[in-house]
């Protein structure tokens, strides 16, 4: 029988793990399961989040308790080993220090970044909000047609905290630039 999001959900409260889970991408994964259609990536961290969901899924199925650990996976800039650190709540290379901070339940928040993109993300950030905030647009309209504008780059998921290389700041300045334009031709 297929697994619904109630399924799912309960078993996360049942082990103490539900905080932090974002129960879309879960469902999302284990539709793909279940329908025969999961596809692994070349991310060694989308790998990793996947094998977790996996992971989750099968405890589902055996009624066993799922204990969550830190996932495992390669530097998305060097190919380097990372590493967890539970203080900082946070994932780090070891060879160039890229980083990036982790849910509750050790998902990482978007891909590893060097301290130049952790910089970049935030200008985008700024950019983004400037329009909302002076513009005609509001938060929730900004960050739809943002979508809609990059979705056809399946990498990016519209997530500024999947930023991490040249061609991306590229992709998401193009689209805020679009965006400007659009909210000055309203008014
Ligand atoms: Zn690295």
């Amino acid at each position: 029988m297929a697994t619904s999001s109630s399924d799912l959900v309960t078993h996360l409260k049942a082990c103490n793990i539900f905080v932090g889970v974002d129960v879309k991408y879960y469902m999302s994964i284990i539709n793909d399961i279940e329908n025969g259609k999961l596809e692994m990536t070349n991310s060694s961290l989308e790998n990793a989040k996947i094998n977790r969901v996996k992971d989750v899924l099968s405890d589902i199925k055996r009624g066993k308790r799922t204990t969550l650990k830190p996932l495992e996976f390669e530097c998305n800039h060097c190919g380097g080993n990372v590493r967890f650190y539970s203080r900082a709540q946070e994932y780090s290379c070891l060879e160039c220090k890229a980083k990036v901070t982790a849910h509750a339940d050790l998902m990482p928040k978007g891909t590893l970044v060097s301290k130049r993109f952790a910089r970049i993300r935030v200008q985008l950030h700024n950019e983004l909000d400037e329009l909302w905030r002076t513009g005609e647009m509001t938060r929730n309209e900004v960050y739809q047609k943002l979508s809609k504008k990059i979705s056809h780059h399946p990498s990016m998921a519209a997530h500024i905290g999947n930023v991490s290389t040249n061609e991306d700041v590229a992709l998401y300045y193009h689209a805020i630039i679009q965006l400007r334009s659009e909210s000055i031709v309203k008014q």
